[in-house]
Formats: structure tokens, sequence, C-alpha cells
């Protein structure tokens, strides 16, 4: 070979390898196909010089080019000699294995050619094009219907007479293309994935431009999948624009932990702001790969609003839209802490409107309502900086004043508050004469904690009960005076020992089936004449004295009692719950006495059920869980009662191990036309299902309710629609009906 032929490859080898190495560069997706390429040439390279190599000395040795493909026959590549006049055509052993052909000789060659170079026609300007374009993909099918794929590479060789000698030595790809075609598959069922869980994803070398994947693209309507930061970030709220800051900016590249962020981000659909959670990550860079940050964006805007409805739900009263009872009793506490740790102090004054029970009978519950709003506001004016005003319960308020050494602010406030509420019954209510009570205490000083000094303030109201427009200071002493001092607490203790305490159940149904599934054990005082008196007549000065111990001690053992009776009649198991007060629960020898009673009855105690007020448990939530776990120990089931009521909170569910959720009477009583009652009893009941708690609606009273509730999902239901609270012997006669 000559000395020019030489040199002349080495060039041709740097320069090629010098324009692949910036090709590469410039388009790094085609790095496959352009070493591919450049593999292929420098073979073509040596191939031709060898031929020329053999060409030349033909004369010499008549070596003809038979004689090299006696060389290139057993080559590891495809490789075919021909003339562009068809005239001579010889392919290697490889190309013919792939076509699936014989021997060289016993083929048409030209039509293998053409097959080889994947063309329809056999003409002459086909082959030319092949011989001129240099590379040429080519893709065929051999005999057993297998698609092969080649990439050739066509010299010219030689000009002998007219006819130019050609040589193509081909690279066969088609294991690369399926794979190809696998990666596009895996991208397309990424991205169809990430579509069907409605997840973005964004990723990043230099956190400055984003690769957006196509859901991305789609959620936030992008014009194109290649963002730039500034862009995307010009979509984020502008308050949550500093935290996508921090997230996108953190130093730290080898923390490689998964990190989370709230944002709000401006969808696609319209102009509006939508909650995504954004998870993101960092990778570091290896000595092959270059850093990696990137993160997924899933819409939470559902969840959100639910949040926001259930931190509505805890914090802020529905009917009067002031502080409810958990807010007061957060911020009391703290408050509490502050007054004792600055030397500060705070009046608490506890109100009850008087006889409100009357208006909202005579007058409706809409009535009813608005008065409690129009109090709220009354007492709203009061409120000073530091200060806090509250619904508590029902009728009852709650009114937090810094103190600046008046003593007799709260008096004074107490009663600017009755004659605004006098004023507002003689405008509007021009029948009834409004009025309310008051006790209040102050703070630090009257009790040990916030809860202990509104308790005080509570009890100073108590001391005046039934008596009008009274104010009454809280005193150590009052103690002594009211408990066991009045008539009707002295004629219960009469009553309990003359056995005058009688359970009535009340049927709760199973709202799929139809069915009793269960009774609520509620207490009736029948007095000797007949006169049957309601619990919240007597239960409430019980609980101020020792005797409602007695009281629920009977009703655990009569509810364990009658139910068992219930079974050994041969009714169906159903389950019997009972109402616990605060006094009961808190008994450190609860778990014993209700194993007592399972134990003398012989009931299960998956038959019996207790029902808890949140009250109850929020007095000392730690107490109130170790309690409630101890009944779970034993299998008794726990119902959170009156759920809703305005001090309730969805978070408890997270803590409290109850198994049954009642939905208070006041979302029941209008869900038919009170949207918000409707909106809120849903999300409850959804919260509910997803902590596995089962729920009841209280107080159904026609089918109407009972539709939508089956509607929202409501396991069970309670209420006049099924039967009133009544004696054993006629539920007994219902379930013969029901059951
Ligand atoms: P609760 O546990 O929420 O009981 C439900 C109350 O709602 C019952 O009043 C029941 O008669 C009433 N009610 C049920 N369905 C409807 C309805 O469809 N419409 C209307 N308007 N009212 C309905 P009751 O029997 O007067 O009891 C009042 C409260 O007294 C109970 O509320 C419970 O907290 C307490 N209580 C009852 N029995 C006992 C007891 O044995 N021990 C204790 N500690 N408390 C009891
Ligand atoms: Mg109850
Ligand atoms: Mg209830």
């Amino acid at each position: 070979m000559k000395i020019i032929n030489i040199v002349v490859s080495i060039l041709v080898i740097f320069v090629s390898a010098a324009v692949a190495g910036i090709l590469i560069y410039l388009r790094p997706e085609m790095t496959i196909p352009i070493i591919i390429i450049y593999l292929s040439a420098l073979l073509m390279l040596t191939i031709s010089n060898c031929l020329i190599g053999i060409f030349n000395a033909r004369k010499k040795s008549a070596i003809e080019a038979d004689d090299f493909m006696k060389v290139m026959e057993d080559l590891n590549t495809e490789f075919i000699l021909w003339t562009d006049d068809l005239s001579f055509i010889r392919m290697n052993k490889r190309i013919r294995d792939l076509m699936d052909i014989g021997d060289d000789d016993g083929f048409d060659h030209k039509e293998a050619l053409k097959k080889a170079f994947g063309l329809n026609d056999l003409d002459n300007k086909s082959f030319k094009l092949i011989a001129t374009g240099g590379s040429h993909e080519a893709t065929f099918k051999n005999s057993s219907d297998k698609v092969i794929s080649i990439a050739w590479s066509t010299t010219l060789v030689k000009k002998v007479k007219k006819r130019s000698l050609y040589i193509s030595t081909g690279f066969n790809f088609t294991e690369i293309k399926k794979m190809r075609v696998n990666l596009a598959s895996a991208n397309d069922f990424f991205n169809s994935s990430m579509e069907l869980a409605e997840i973005g994803v964004i990723m990043s070398t230099d956190k400055k431009k984003y690769a957006a994947s196509s859901e991305t693209v789609r959620m936030f309507g992008l014009k194109t999948n290649n963002i730039d930061i500034s862009m995307f970030r010009s979509l984020i709220h502008p308050n949550d624009r500093m935290q996508f800051d921090r997230a996108v900016n953190q130093n730290d590249e080898t923390d490689s932990d998964v990190k989370s962020i709230e944002l709000r981000i401006r969808s696609a659909i319209g102009t509006s702001y939508r909650w995504y959670s954004f998870r993101y990550k960092s990778i570091a860079a290896t000595d092959n790969t270059l850093p990696l940050f990137g993160g997924a964006l899933l819409d939470i805007t559902q969840e959100r609003e639910k949040d926001m409805l259930i931190e509505r739900l805890a914090y802020i009263d529905e009917v009067t839209e002031i502080a409810n009872r958990n807010k007061l009793m957060d911020i009391g506490q703290e408050t509490y802490e502050c007054s004792r740790l600055l030397n500060y102090s705070y009046w608490i004054i506890v109100l009850d409107i008087d006889r409100f029970h009357i208006i909202n009978d005579t007058c409706g519950y809409d009535t009813g309502n608005r008065i409690l709003k129009d109090f709220a506001h009354i007492l709203y004016k009061f409120v000073s900086p530091g200060g806090l005003a509250a619904r508590i319960s029902g009728d009852n308020f709650a009114l937090v004043l810094r103190d600046y050494g008046d003593d007799e602010l709260p008096i004074r406030t107490a009663k600017t508050i009755q004659d605004e509420l006098a004023k507002l019954a003689v405008d509007d209510l021009a029948s009834i004469t409004l009025s309310c009570s008051a006790g209040f205490s102050k703070m630090p000083d009257d009790g040990q904690s916030f809860l202990d000094v509104m308790e005080h303030a509570e009890f100073a109201l108590k001391s005046v009960n039934g008596q009008q427009s009274t104010i009454c200071g809280y005193e150590p002493s009052m103690h002594d005076s009211i408990i066991g001092n009045t008539e009707l607490e002295k004629s219960l203790a009469l009553a309990i020992s003359n056995n005058e305490l009688q359970l009535f159940y009340q049927p709760k149904i199973d709202l799929k089936t139809g069915k009793i599934m269960g009774v609520e054990a509620l207490i009736r005082w029948i007095k000797p004449d007949g006169t049957i008196i309601k619990p919240d007549a007597f239960v409430p000065i019980a609980e101020s004295s020792h005797l409602i111990g007695k009281i629920s001690e009977f009703v655990l053992n009569e509810g364990c009692r009658q139910n068992r009776m219930w079974q050994k009649m041969g009714f169906p198991n159903i389950v019997m719950s009972i109402n616990f007060t605060s006094s009961d629960f808190y008994q450190n020898d609860l778990k014993e006495r209700v194993l007592d009673a399972l134990a003398i009855s012989g009931l299960e105690s998956k038959w019996l059920e207790v029902e808890l007020t949140e009250t109850l448990a929020l007095s000392d939530i730690d107490y109130a869980v170790d309690q409630m776990n101890k009944l779970r120990d034993l299998g008794v089931k726990l119902a959170m009662d009156d759920f809703g009521t305005g001090y309730s909170s969805l978070s408890y569910l997270q803590i409290l191990p109850i198994t049954l959720l009642k939905l208070d009477r006041s979302f029941i009583t209008d869900i038919q036309n009170d949207n918000i009652a409707f909106e809120i009893v849903s999300a409850v009941i959804s919260i509910a299902k997803s902590k596995k708690i089962k729920t009841i609606a209280e107080g159904i009273e026609n089918h109407e309710q009972e539709e939508i509730l089956k509607k929202a999902g409501c396991d069970y239901g309670q209420g006049y629609l099924y039967g009133k609270p009544m004696p054993a012997e006629e539920l007994e006669e219902l379930m013969r009906n029901f059951l």
C-alpha cells in the first residue's frame, strides 16, 4: 500500500473522529447512529484500502475479487461487493444467513441485492443512489418473517472500465431498533401512568431549564415540555414563591431525602390557583452523571378544602360564627400561661341566656339561632385586645377580658350585655323578655388551669340557677353551699333508693338493611304518680353531686342485663348503648365496673357500647384516651355522642379510639334545606369512613332525611322515624315487627 494511502487514511480517521465527536456534542440523542456510521466508515476505509491493494496487485498475482470475497466470507460484518451495472454481486456468509440464502452461487443475486438494500424496484437508479449516498438504512423480512434492519455504508472501490466496483458494509441494528421502540414505549407507559395518577413531573440538571412531563404540560396548560424556571415560578402564587425558591435552591445536594411542600399554582383551567403538593428531591452528581433536581406535583385542592372545612368545624361555631369551645380552650390555656408568666390578669365571664329552650320551642330554631347570633354580636363589642368571645355550647357563651385593676368590670360588662339583650327582645320579640345570667372568675387567681378557672365561672353561674338576670362572681366557699343542698337533689336521692329510675330504649337502624342493629338506653325518672321526668331535668343535678355514680351503676347493670335477657328470649343480637358522663368515665375503677356488669349479666363485651360526649373527652384528653383504651381492650364499643355540636374537632378522631360517631341531631333537623349542614355531614362521614369509624345520624324524623343520609353513606340511623325511647316491652314488640 502506498505511503500516501496510509497518510490519507490516518487523516480521514482523525478528521471523522473529530466530526463524530462534535456531532455527538451537538446532538447527544443521536449518539448511537453517529457511532454506527463512524465505525462503519472506519471498516469501509480499511476494507477499501485492502481492495485497492488487491486490485493493484491483480496484474501481478492475478487475484480476482472472488479471492477477496473468500477473505471476507467469514467476516463478522455484513458485507456486499457489487458493481453498478449489477453484473458482479457477491455477498458474504453473514448477510446470506440473515436473508436465509445458501451458497453464494445458488440464488438470484440481483433479487438478493434488492432485498438486502430494502428496495422495491430493480432499477439502476436506486442502486446509484445507494452508491453515491454513502449511508443507507434498509429493512427486510427474512423467510421466517423476522424484520431485519441494517445500516449500509457504501464506498466506491475502483472504476474498472465503465463499471464501478462498490463495497457495502452493514451494521445490523435490529436489536437496537427494538430497544429504541421499547424505550419509546417505556416513556409512553411512564407518561400514561403519570396522566392516570394525575401527577406532573419536572426535572432539571441545572435548576434553570426544566423538562416537564406531558401531565405537567396538561396540568398547567404549558406550551412546551422544556420550561424555564422563571416562567414556572410566575405560575406560583406570590405568597408561595419563597417556599418554592427555598426548595429549588437547597444547597445541600447530598441530602437525598424526599421533601414536600404545598403550593398554590395557577392551573390550566381558568385563572384560579389550585393547591399542589410538590414532592422534590436532589440527586447528587456522580463521575458519570450530572446532578439532578426533580419533583412531582399532585393536585390536593380537594383535600385542602376539606381541611379548611375541618378547621372551621373545629374552631368556629357554625351558628354564631364566633370562636367555639375548642378555640376558647386553646387560646384560653395560652392566655392563662402568659398571665402567670407576665403577672397579667383576666376576667372570664360565662353567660347563659335565660330560658332559651322556651324561645326555641315557641319561636322555632330559626328565631333561636338568630338570637344566638345577635347575642354573639353583642359580646363581640366588648372584646378588647388579647380577649375573646366564644360560644361554649347551646346558649352558653364566654367572654375573656383583660383586667386593668377594675374589680367592677365584670359586673358592669355583664349588666350592659343584659341591657342590650333586653333591647333586642323589645325590638324583635315583643312578647318575650330576653335576659341572661352571668358567672365570672379571675385568671390566674381562681384556678390551676384555664379550664379550672372557667369551670369556676360556670360554677358561679350555676349557683344562681333558676333565678334570672343574675350576675355572680366565684368564691371558693361556694362549693360547700351548692353540693347536697338542693331540694331536687334530695328527692333524686330518694328516687334512686325507691327504684323510680327506669331505662327506656330507642332503636338504632342499619340504614342498608333497615333492621334494628342496636338500642340506646335512655334514663327516665318515673314518679309514683306516673309523671315521667326526662334526663335533661335531673342528670345535670346528679352530675354535680355524688348521685350520678349511682345512676350510672344502675344504667350499666340494667342495660347489660336487659340485652342478655333479649338474647336469651331468642331475639337477634343487638348492641346496647349506654351514656356516660365525665364523672363516671374518669373513675379509676371504670374497667372493673364494666367488667363486673358484663360478668354478672353474662353479656359478651361486643354487645355493649359506651357513648361519650366530646366535652368529656376534651376535659382531659390523655386520661380520656387511656380510659377509652381500657374499654376497647375489653372489647366494648365506643361511640362519640352529639358530634358536631360546636366544640367537636375532627382532629380528635385521630387520637380517640372510637368505633362509632353520632352526628348530632342539630345537623339532621334541617338537612333537606340546609346546604352547609349537608356538606358538613357528608365530609364528616367520608372522613370517618377513611378512619374505619362507623357513623350514625341522631334525630331522623322523616324519610327525606333518611334518604339524604343513606346517599351520604351514613351507616346507621336513630330517631323518631323508627321509634321514640320506649320501655323494654314496647321495644320487644317493635323488634318482632322490625327484625
Ligand atoms: P343523647 O344521648 O344525645 O340522647 C338522644 C336524645 O335525643 C334523647 O333524649 C332522645 O329522646 C332524643 N331524640 C332521639 N331521636 C330524636 C328525634 O328524632 N327527634 C328529637 N327531637 N329528639 C330525639 P333524652 O332521652 O331526653 O336524653 C337527653 C340526653 O340525656 C341524652 O342525649 C344523654 O346525653 C342524657 N342521658 C340520657 N340517659 C342518660 C343516662 O342514662 N346517663 C347519662 N349520663 N346521661 C343520659
Ligand atoms: Mg347518647
Ligand atoms: Mg346524642
